[in-house]
């Protein structure tokens, strides 16, 4: 596949949108926005072998590569319109790219686009060591981001779906399963579904919002730093899969992937604790599970304590971080 083929088979199966005035094939993309709306960008890159194993399918990498780009714009209430694609990709000895891995990574990400009713408008094609990185663009009404600094001391802290499972199939895979025996947690690793109607459910009703790429205790602490305030979590409230605990029988194996696993693209809010009706009901009606598990304190700083009110260590490791010496 050339380069002009593989971008004519991306503008193709492109979605069209009102607002899209140029997509695909001019020298740079024209969106109209519609009136009374903020533009919300955010750009997130896979790299093989870093945020994917090496041997994921395609058609994953497609999806995970829209999804976790898709999961920052849920977290702030934002609804997906448009996005770039700039693609790095191993070409064999002649510099030729394999058509069925361009088609089934179109695959895997129009899926999720089209879902989304999100359009491409945009990219960049480059040869070299397997690499996504998606732009995308949405749309949120002026003044209603839903931020990680609007916590309040007494508000609850919630979470959706469930923690823990992508890491769960990692963990199983670095330790050397098969990721086709990785059962329905590798579902989770390679296909994750960015909560977007769940944050846009919340617009109204969280006071800030956060998705948990890199760790539950890593992520809601960037929401504490942001706030000014800190949080008591009851780790036995932390929502776990039917998966995770077939897969880890070990509690404490498990609590560490829920607590700090990282790639699960949950949200992560807080919310008055007036709202309790009001977030489950929103929730319910979108589809996504979620559960409170604890609150928002005076001063700075996180305590996670067990069912019986007990103090619980926290992880030496809190989540992900590239250059951090100790990198899982
Ligand atoms: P230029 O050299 O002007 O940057 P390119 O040849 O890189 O032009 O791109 C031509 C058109 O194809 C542009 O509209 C660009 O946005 C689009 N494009 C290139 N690569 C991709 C891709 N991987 N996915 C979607 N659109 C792409
Ligand atoms: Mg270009």
């Amino acid at each position: 596949m050339t380069e002009f083929s593989l971008i004519d088979h991306f503008r193709r199966s492109a979605m069209p949108r009102p607002d899209v005035v140029l997509g695909i094939g001019d020298d740079a993309a024209v969106l109209d926005p519609p009136p009374g709306q903020w533009l919300v960008l955010a750009v997130d890159t896979l790299v093989e072998g870093v945020h994917f194993p090496k041997g994921t399918p395609a058609s994953a990498i497609g999806w995970k590569a829209l999804a976790v780009n898709l999961s920052d714009l849920a977290a702030m209430g934002a609804e997906p319109a448009a996005a770039l694609l700039a693609l790095t990709l191993p070409g064999d000895d002649a510099g030729f790219v394999p058509a069925d891995f361009v088609e089934a990574f179109a695959g895997g990400f129009n899926a999720l686009a089209s879902t989304h009713r999100l359009a491409l408008i945009g990219g960049d094609t480059t040869g070299g060591p397997l690499a996504a990185s998606v732009t995308v663009l949405g749309y949120l009404p002026k003044g209603q981001a839903l931020t990680r600094a609007g916590a309040q001391v007494d508000d609850d802290v919630w979470v959706t779906g469930t923690l823990g499972d992508a890491a769960g199939a990692l963990a199983l895979w670095k330790s050397g399963v098969a990721l086709l025996h990785t059962g329905g947690l590798r579902e989770r690793l390679d296909c994750p579904a960015p909560r977007v109607s769940a944050g846009l459910a919340l617009r109204p009703l969280a006071t800030a919002c956060i998705d948990i790429s890199d760790g539950f205790l890593a992520d809601l602490g960037h929401v504490l730093a942001a706030s000014g305030v800190g949080a008591r979590i009851e780790v036995d409230a932390l929502p776990v899969s039917l998966a995770l605990c077939e897969a880890f029988s070990d509690a404490s194996a498990r609590r560490l992937l829920q607590l700090s696993g990282g790639d699960d693209y949950e949200l992560c809010f807080t919310a008055p604790v007036t709202q309790r009706e009001a977030i489950l009901a929103a929730l319910a009606a979108a589809s996504t599970p979620v559960t409170r598990v604890g609150c928002i304190i005076r001063g700075t700083g996180l305590t996670l304590f067990d069912a019986d009110g007990r103090a619980v260590t926290q992880p030496a490791r809190r989540g992900y971080d590239h250059f951090a010496e100790d990198k899982r």
